[in-house]
């Protein structure tokens, strides 16, 4: 049993020391203390569904015995920074993953987190092109360094950035865009932006497949494949944001993208990829990653031997426990019951999205798309008081984010939508 301090301890503690910067779920905060698989635990040992904890990187289940092996045994054997020496680990990841991407995408850089990933995927492409002009989707998250901060396109994660170069193209986003689920409509705004904002060669086009703090937009179908066209005939680079939609969680593929037929220049990952270790990767070609090899460069803990011991034990969790199979089928099954569901309560404008990355916006006006804020917030709290946990997100913040390890079961998708069709039946 769990002996520490109380939530109210902590959540004082936190008053006194913490950056008052940090946000948490809920009127009343949950004190985690332990997790296994798809559960979490409470101080008193009550146990919650966790249908959010992929987004916070738990891909294969919290504490997933063959992960924490692997961190252990590696712990105790050496931690240091993979600069200067060799050591093994590091390049057995990297192979691993390079074994994962299509075409000439071979060669890996780690790093600590999907922004800094981000960061260096737009530094390269800079470098490689000659050019500065980046252009990102509006609604997109890319991370909160000067870099990906200015391609995040959301007023409310950005401070007095100065976003040199940077255009945010209209966002091809079926529920609320102007031209609905025709993809190629949308990219005609991009051959503006390059014809009217720049000198008409650009550096780089970067997009997430699914947004997913925008709240799980899968962009229109069509959309991509006519971007990455524009955006090559411009001489800029792809750059493929994998963080939230990578590492099998859509289901029908391993990477977002692969849902949009495309194939980018440059691939970034994190979160899913280390099953709550922090690691990141940049992967891309021999010819682009040439760049840094200019000037000297590194990051300290990027590739560390002990973050992609955990990196290679996630892969191998994927492929024999067929979560990337788990997430087509559960996830299927779980959408299906959340449509039914939207039939049922006007609350819910629309469901979307893949595998196991799910979105339910809440609207209290099914023609205006009025956001249902204070409703999410309550149907939010009151499916915790039953035991599940989702996720919110959206610039409106009435979007559930229902984004579990992927070894959620049906049952536990029958709970997570009798728990919220219980919740908004009672309102
Ligand atoms: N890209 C996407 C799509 C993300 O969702 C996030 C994090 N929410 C990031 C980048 C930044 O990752 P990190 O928080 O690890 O820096």
């Amino acid at each position: 049993p769990y002996t520490g301090p109380s939530a109210a301890e902590i959540l004082s503690k936190r008053k006194e020391y913490l950056s008052p910067a940090m946000f948490y779920l809920y009127n009343k905060p949950l004190n985690v203390v332990d997790g296994k698989m798809q559960y979490l635990f409470d101080e008193k040992g009550r146990r919650y569904l966790d249908a959010f904890g992929g987004i916070a990187t738990v891909c294969c289940g919290h504490c997933h015995p063959h992960v924490v092996d692997a961190i252990v045994n590696q712990t105790k054997r050496l931690q240091h920074s993979t600069i200067l020496y060799l050591n093994h680990a590091i390049a057995d990841l990297a192979e691993a993953l390079a074994n994962k991407l299509p075409g000439n995408l071979k060669v890996v850089f780690f790093t600590n987190s999907g922004t800094e990933a981000n960061e260096l995927a737009i530094m390269m492409a800079r470098l490689y092109t000659g050019c500065h002009d980046i252009i990102s989707l509006r609604n997109a998250y890319h991370g909160n360094a000067a870099g990906t901060m200015g391609a995040t396109a959301q007023s409310n994660w950005k401070f007095n950035v100065i976003q040199s170069g940077v255009h945010h193209a209209i966002n091809p986003d079926p529920y609320r865009g102007i031209f609905g689920s025709e993809g190629e409509k949308y990219a005609k705004d991009i051959q503006d932006l390059i014809q009217f904002g720049t000198s008409g060669n650009i550096a780089a086009f970067v997009s997430e497949a699914i947004q997913g703090v925008g709240g799980i937009i899968e962009l229109a179908p069509g959309y991509l494949p006519a971007a990455y066209n524009i955006i090559k005939k411009a001489g800029g680079l792809c750059i493929a944001d994998e963080v939230q939609g990578g590492f099998a969680r859509t289901g029908s593929h391993f990477w977002g993208f692969e849902n949009h037929g495309v194939v980018p220049d440059i691939v970034t990952m994190a979160k899913g990829i280390g099953n709550g270790i922090p690691l990141g990767a940049v992967i891309t070609s021999p010819e682009i990653a040439e760049v840094l090899t200019r000037r000297n460069y590194f990051n300290t803990f990027g590739g560390n031997p002990v973050c992609t011991a955990a990196g290679l034990a996630v892969l191998n969790v994927i492929e024999k426990e067929k979560l990337q199979d788990n997430a087509f089928v559960v996830g299927s099954y779980l959408k299906e019951r959340l449509i039914a569901l939207k039939d049922k309560h006007d609350l819910i404008g629309d469901v979307r999205g893949r595998g196991l990355m799910l979105g339910v916006e809440l609207v209290t006006d099914h023609e205006l798309k009025t956001p249902a804020k204070l409703e999410t917030l309550h149907v939010l709290d009151q499916m915790k008081e039953i035991g599940v946990l989702v996720g919110k997100g959206g610039f409106y913040g009435n979007v559930f984010r229902i984004t579990p390890p992927l070894c959620f079961t049906k049952e536990d998708a029958d709970f997570l939508v009798d728990a919220m069709d219980y919740t908004i039946s009672k309102m």
